[in-house]
């Protein structure tokens, strides 16, 4: 037998002794190697599964669409302004001011779908309700309130002759489809704006102020920008 045969063989008793004999110095760490290992696949897998996975983004504004509203006289009425700021929210934006956004993009967007617009009041302007009594096609009143109960949450239309019933309805369904808020319905209200009128005309409740859901998801430009997306789809399928 070799020299390097007799050491080879040495080693490999030596390490069998070891391997039989020593089990008290090497299971104690290999315990715990294979526990973290063990607990760090356990987290590899969690994290891959869980956390990795891109979250599903939630899509605040839809694809702006094309529209021809050639011929039609919209007044926008944005609620409060100037001394009245409305209802306030826990972010400070005020009402007059949520809704006066809103109605600015809307106004862009209907000038360029080829309609006029008159606005009842220009920003940071106050306008008495009379005041808010212009003639039109289409008559659309903004506001976001607050309640006392900060659990009221949702978004209302409101109008008050059977002419303007339809056109609050099919406002209310595209409201529906597009707004992340519970539906409280369409209702019939003696509302100053939409009672001094006798075409077809609406008033909007986006949503509560008061409920922290509402608030902040109505003070976020990009769900600004969904609900002026879902007016425009209502006042589409009202006219066409
Ligand atoms: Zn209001």
């Amino acid at each position: 037998m070799s020299k390097l045969k007799q050491f080879l063989a040495a080693v490999g008793r030596a390490i069998l002794n070891f391997l039989k004999y020593k089990k008290h110095l090497y299971f104690p760490p290999l315990f715990f190697l294979v526990l973290a290992g063990v607990i760090i696949g356990a987290a590899v897998l969690i994290y891959s599964k869980f956390i990795e996975e891109p979250a599903e983004e939630v899509k605040m504004a839809f694809e702006a669409k094309n529209y021809d509203f050639t011929g039609q006289t919209i007044v926008l009425d944005p609620g409060h302004g100037g001394k009245d700021p409305g209802a306030t929210s826990a972010s400070d934006i005020t009402e007059s001011k949520i809704v006066f956004n809103i109605a600015d993009k809307l106004k862009d967007r209907l000038e360029a779908s080829g309609a006029e617009v008159i606005l009842t009041r220009e920003e940071g302007e106050f306008a008495s309700l009379d005041d808010r009594k212009k003639e039109g096609d289409l008559f659309i009143s903004l506001h976001s309130d607050a309640m006392d109960d900060p659990s009221i949450t949702g978004f209302t239309t409101f109008y008050t002759y059977p002419n303007q019933k339809e056109f609050a309805e099919t406002m209310n369904a595209a409201l529906d489809e597009h707004s992340f808020f519970h539906n409280r319905g369409n209702r019939k209200l003696n509302y100053q704006v939409t009672w001094q009128l006798d075409y077809p005309a609406v008033l909007i409740e986006l949503g509560y102020l008061s409920n922290r859901f509402d608030d902040h998801t109505i003070t976020e430009e990009p769900y600004q920008d969904r609900m002026t997306e879902a007016i425009l789809e209502g006042i589409d399928n009202y006219l066409n």
